[in-house]
């Protein structure tokens, strides 16, 4: 078994930290900010350090290339994105960076032989914390999202457009460069879990099978705005009060469902919000997930048992957004897992909550991905933390995943 090294693991993470770094154990460093470029450049200067061919496509993702034995063969590619949300954590989304970028050092240090080209890469904005929508430009690669769209998207912090800031950065390249079916063999993604599950599981590696299906709805009540202190109960038409009753049946019945399911409800409003009003319009969404698309179908069946008129209000509801189920390579997910176990890594198997580059990849190439724990289950804030051991059992994991394809494909 090959090995990447702790200490090189421990430089990278370290050096990309200092690149948007907030001074409390975090960063901030939105897609294609000056903190975001400036880690772009230490990426690219340590890639053609190792010999590697540096490249980008039309939405500025960036391609670094370690010639293979036979170059004709299509390309292994690794990678992730290098961008994070406000006060984000040194982990999402660089670890896959940097994890990606280990694999070739190491390879390169080792002269470990390969056959295909193995290719880094860094996705540009996948947050969306600044410019949205999230996973904006293995979006508009995998034909998700139609780019003139996305190159019209304003940035919350500078009022410019995605396009100009795109232009600007010095990172645009050609559209024959994006990643494809005919040139890539196999697309690996190591990224943190995001949750506590590893970690209270007490395993080092997560094979991941796929991400869930998802499912956003918004609910909306109509009842009628009166006097607080006029109105006797029994004529009140209180939608806040319709509102937390559904809140309440929805948790009783998707209580009963498959315990994997996870639902929330995170954003509520009221109208008119003032304590001497009866509320006479009331929204609330949720959010439903879950890798079985049966399950998920069980929820959208208990929605829609709900009666039109809920204690005497109007009740309504649309579906915002959904994504159906996406399953990883099974190949490859097989050989993550036989890596972890010839490592003598534990690993275990699930799927992903939350949406990564790779599950839009996953429409076009074959793809897989890698998760490593989060101390607490924290991320998307400066706690997010993985100790660097973790790390590298991850980017070990990567490294023989990678030569597995190579031998197998
Ligand atoms: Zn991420």
């Amino acid at each position: 078994m090959y090995m990447t090294s702790t200490e090189r693991m421990k430089d990278k993470i370290e050096t990309f930290s200092g690149f948007g770094d907030t001074g409390h154990g975090g960063i901030t460093r939105f897609s294609l900010s000056p903190e975001a470029l400036a880690a772009r450049k230490e990426w690219v200067r340590r890639c053609e350090a190792l010999g590697m061919k540096v490249f980008s496509d039309d939405m500025a993702n960036l391609y670094a290339v370690l010639e293979g034995s036979d170059p004709s063969l299509p390309a292994i590619y690794s990678g992730s994105h290098c961008d994070s949300v406000r006060q984000g954590g040194n982990y999402d989304g660089i670890l896959g960076v940097l994890s990606a970028l280990e694999v070739a050092e190491t390879i390169v240090r080792e002269n470990i032989p390969h056959k295909h080209n193995y290719v880094c890469m860094i996705w540009t904005n996948e947050e969306g914390a600044d410019y949205e929508p999230a996973m904006m430009s293995s979006g508009v690669v995998c034909h998700k999202f139609d780019k003139d769209k996305m190159l019209a998207s304003v940035s919350h912090s500078t009022g410019r457009t995605f396009g100009e800031a795109l232009a600007e950065s010095g990172y645009v390249g050609s559209e024959a460069n994006r990643i494809g079916s005919d040139k890539c063999a196999a697309l690996l993604e190591l990224h943190i879990e995001q949750g506590p599950v590893l970690e209270a599981e007490k395993k080092d590696i997560g094979v991941v099978e796929g991400v869930c299906g998802m499912i956003n709805y918004e609910f909306t009540f109509v009842g009628q705005a009166d006097h607080a202190g006029t109105t006797p109960m029994k004529y009140r038409k209180d939608a806040l009060y319709a509102a937390c009753k559904v809140i309440q049946y929805l948790h009783d019945e998707f209580d009963k469902l498959d315990k994997k399911l996870v639902y929330t409800t995170g954003k509520i409003s009221c109208h008119p919000n003032i304590h001497t009003i009866i509320p006479d319009l009331v929204k609330f969404t949720l959010d439903a997930r879950h890798q079985d698309p049966a399950v998920v179908q069980q929820c959208i069946d208990i929605i829609k048992k709900i009666p039109s008129e809920v204690e005497k209000c109007a009740f309504s509801y649309e579906e915002a957004w959904s994504r159906a189920t996406v399953a990883f390579h099974k190949p490859y997910v097989d050989f993550v897992e036989e890596s972890a176990k010839e490592l003598g890594y534990p690993s275990m198997r699930m799927y992903s909550g939350p949406g990564h580059d790779a599950q839009f990849a996953a429409d076009i190439v074959p793809t897989t991905m890698i998760f490593v724990p989060s101390d607490g289950g924290h991320s998307h804030c400066e706690l997010e933390h993985t100790p660097v051991e973790n790390c590298k059992k991850g980017a070990d994991v990567l490294l023989n995943t990678v030569l597995k394809i190579d031998a197998a494909i």
